[in-house]
């Protein structure tokens, strides 16, 4: 039936950036369909931790910073060494820095790229070798965004990230889609966390992105979950190399 297809009984999800925002709604997402949490945070992530392991679920925290050396192989060897398996990764982690093009430093540009981008590679990367080892394939979801589609002001690395972000998921798509692997992503409109808190202060252009979304309110995290669980679910066997729009109709404009 077709509502069993949407179960992540005894499934393992990697989620980077567990501790707050869209990634802890995901995997508490995750961990209601059924599955086990392998949190990736760089502090503590108690509430998610706590949240998860209230639906009977179990939770590991893998606390690094996502640009330490060697992030990705020691993500799988935490996850794998409490788990015994990875079935999900979620490429949530991201940061934004603003500043007018003619001003922005090299230094926001890299972290901006290398956070967003660069660190998304190669954890997937380093995903699809056990998922390979493993050999029944598995599912990898990255966070997209508008600026994957749009380019935004004042935000030139993460226009550039993002972008990039949704052609990475296509590639992915194109060359594992043959070992039973689906790469997607999710792209957010404009929702409600810490890294909107800027826009929805400055009450000019928090009226403005008002204005435009269709359904007339920011998104909340929870949101996310419908989609998220979709494409770590079988239901999605067939869909690679897409991007999901959940955005209020916010693209539809
Ligand atoms: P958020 O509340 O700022 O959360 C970002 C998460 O990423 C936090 O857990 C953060 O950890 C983590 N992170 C960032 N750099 C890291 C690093 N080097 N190592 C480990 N963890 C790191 O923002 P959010 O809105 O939930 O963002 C989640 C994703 O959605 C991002 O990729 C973002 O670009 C994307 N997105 C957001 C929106 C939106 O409207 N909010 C729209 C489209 C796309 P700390 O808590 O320690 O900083």
């Amino acid at each position: 039936m077709v509502l069993d297809d949407f179960k992540l009984d005894g499934k393992v999800a990697i989620v980077t950036g567990c501790n707050t925002g869209l990634g802890q709604a995901i995997a508490i997402g995750l961990a209601e369909a059924g599955a086990h949490i392998a949190g990736v945070a760089r502090r503590d992530a108690t509430e998610t931790k706590e949240a998860i392991q209230a639906l009977g679920r179990q939770f590991h925290l893998i606390r690094l910073d996502l640009l330490e050396p060697d992030a990705p192989r020691r993500i799988v060897q935490g996850a794998m060494e409490a788990f015994g398996q990875i079935d999900i990764l979620v490429n949530n982690a991201g940061i934004i820095r603003r500043n007018d093009a003619l001003e922005y430093t090299e230094e926001d540009w890299d972290a901006v790229m290398n956070t967003n981008l660069k660190v998304l590679f190669f954890l997937s990367q380093e995903v699809a070798k056990q998922f390979l080892r493993q050999g029944r394939g598995g599912k990898i979801i990255n966070i997209a965004s508008m600026l994957s589609f749009q380019g935004g002001i004042r935000i030139a690395a993460y226009t550039a990230s993002k972008s990039g972000v949704l052609g990475i998921t296509r590639i992915l798509a194109n060359e594992w889609a043959k070992y039973g692997i689906n790469v997607n992503a999710i792209a957010p409109g404009y929702m409600e966390t810490n890294n909107t808190l800027a826009l929805r202060q400055d009450e000019k252009r928090n009226a403005e992105i008002l204005s435009r979304i269709p359904a007339g309110r920011w998104g909340k995290p929870e949101d996310l979950k419908g989609a998220a669980v979709f494409l770590a679910s079988a239901a999605s066997n067939y869909v690679h190399g897409y991007a999901i729009a959940v955005d209020g109709g916010w693209l539809a404009r």
